[in-house]
């Protein structure tokens, strides 16, 4: 994989998703291009955020026949079992930050044990780098941010779960960092680096 023919798409339908990730991933791994692919959404039916990353970029992998990364993430709290997990984007039936928010606040109550932790995986798939029966070349990285819930929201950044979520050494919720603060130690910071890592690993040796 030569850097000038490193061109990827991402499958997404969120273009702000493609420039934020270039630029964690273009320090890394140089000469590498994303392009966005907003192609018909696979059913995620996996049970797992790597599941569910890896059904999104092999989707995008076989329908475009170029190397693709996809990503699924959300916010597992440990008194409600793990929940919302990876019903995250919709855990109270609607995709709606505001009430998903609301309803994790509900269930917590005044539970003291307000453990939780965010986890992203990044997936990618190579449909130009083959093995020996024609299957292509796939990665997952899983980036996890460890923290708890607060008892009531704070902040006006970011998006989703941030207003209630305190990250771990921390007495801010992840809605009062900064974008860059944010990217810098958040889940899918962590994956997306360890990601870049492998990329670059392949793109030094030539693969694809
Ligand atoms: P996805 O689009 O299937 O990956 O769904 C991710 C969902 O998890 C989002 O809709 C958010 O509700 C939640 N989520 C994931 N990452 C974050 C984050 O960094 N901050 C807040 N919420 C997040």
């Amino acid at each position: 994989m030569t850097p000038e023919a490193l061109k990827v798409v991402v499958a997404t339908h969120n273009s702000h998703k493609v420039a934020e990730l270039q630029r964690i991933l273009e320090l890394q791994v140089p000469g590498i291009h994303l392009l966005a692919y907003g192609g018909p959404a696979p059913v995620e039916d996996g049970d797992s955020f790597e599941a569910n990353a890896l059904i999104k970029a092999r989707a995008a992998a076989t329908e475009t026949g170029m190397p693709a990364i996809a990503d699924d993430s959300g916010i597992s709290v440990d008194a409600l079992g793990g929940a919302p997990g990876i019903d995250s984007a919709h855990f109270s039936g609607e995709r709606d930050d505001a009430a998903n928010l609301r309803l994790v606040l509900e269930r917590l109550g005044d539970e003291s044990n307000r453990s939780a932790a965010f986890s992203c995986a990044a997936a990618f798939v190579d449909p130009l780098d083959t093995d020996a029966e024609g299957r292509a070349f796939e990665h997952v990285a899983l980036g996890v941010w460890p923290g708890r819930i607060a008892l009531e929201p704070a902040g006006v950044g970011g998006f989703g779960y941030d207003p209630i979520f305190v990250p771990e050494g921390l007495d801010v919720t992840s809605a009062e960092l900064s974008a860059d603060e944010k990217n810098a130690i958040s889940h899918r910071g962590r994956a997306f680096a360890a990601l870049a890592a492998v990329l670059r690993e392949r793109s030094r040796r030539g693969d694809s």
